[in-house]
């Protein structure tokens, strides 16, 4: 995989425009990848299709429209050739599935033609997602009503009151799901800098908003630059974080096998990022 690398330009949180979000083709990892190169480019978010389809639609990409690139599962065969214990030669075919980045897609912001009629957001269930990722919601018990949520171990707190409530249960999931609460008893030196934790789990939960077609976006952008300044590249350890999380939560909603809900060990520690 060499995706992630020049997808994350610096671009993706200083992004002018962009209220049109909406994007749909699978794996759910392009959607996402497909949203960075949008966000660097400047160009609205939405639908994507190769050349042929657009055509096929009745639109067509407009002269000079630089082709998005995402990743392709192709599968390949191979032969491996082993000797057995006897001392006879044997031959064995497998199958392999190899991941291939191809600049092939447009953005519906890159065509003229017939008026395009968006589709339906994704269904997303909260009490699946949380079952599958293996996250218990707690009841919020802090009286700072400047604080949105919190997580604790392998569980989330919301706050009534607040601002985008699914904003921030995505946030407070991508801090469990990326390895964050349980880092809790690690000295400081050793845990993830609490300014990346932040970019992680807000860019999650940005990611996770603009599929579902949920607000919040422009406040998480504001929130990602106020922990992580603008400008500065995001590391590639962090970028795959974040496309992984917030694939998993947006699959755990919709029924499908979440990638990495259970693997973090559970530690309740006691101690809480607050985020505010
Ligand atoms: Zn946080």
């Amino acid at each position: 995989m060499n995706g992630p690398k020049h997808i994350v330009a610096a671009g993706l949180f200083e992004h002018p425009g962009g209220t049109e979000l909406r994007v749909y083709i699978e794996p759910i990892g392009n959607q996402i990848a497909a949203m960075f190169q949008c966000a660097a480019r400047g160009l609205a978010l939405g639908p994507l299709a190769p050349f042929n389809k657009w055509k096929a639609l009745g639109r067509h990409v407009r002269k000079g429209e630089r082709a998005i690139e995402l990743c392709m599962p192709i599968q390949r065969r191979r032969t491996i050739d082993t000797i057995d214990d006897a001392g006879n030669p044997t031959t064995e075919a497998t199958t392999w599935t190899q991941f291939v980045y191809k600049r092939n897609w447009f953005v519906l912001a890159q065509t003229d033609g017939q008026p395009f009629e968006p589709l339906a957001p994704p269904a997303w269930d909260k009490a699946r997602a949380l079952a599958a990722l293996n996250i218990t919601e707690t009841p919020f018990d802090l009286l700072d009503g400047n604080v949105q949520g919190y997580a604790r171990g392998r569980s989330v707190a919301v706050n009534p009151i607040a601002a985008h409530p699914y904003k921030t249960l995505f946030h407070e999931c991508a801090h469990i799901l990326a390895g964050h609460t349980a880092e809790a008893e690690l000295r400081d030196d050793e845990r993830t800098p609490r300014s990346l934790r932040e970019l992680e789990a807000e860019a999650t939960a940005m990611l996770v908003c603009a599929a579902l077609q949920l607000p919040g976006i422009e406040e998480s952008r504001a929130y990602c630059q106020h922990w992580y300044g603008q400008g500065n590249p995001v590391p590639e350890a962090s970028a795959r974080q974040i496309l992984k999380t917030a694939d998993a939560i947006i699959r755990a909603g919709r029924g499908g096998t979440a990638t990495d809900g259970t693997t973090n060990l559970v530690d309740d520690s006691g101690e809480r990022d607050l985020d505010r």
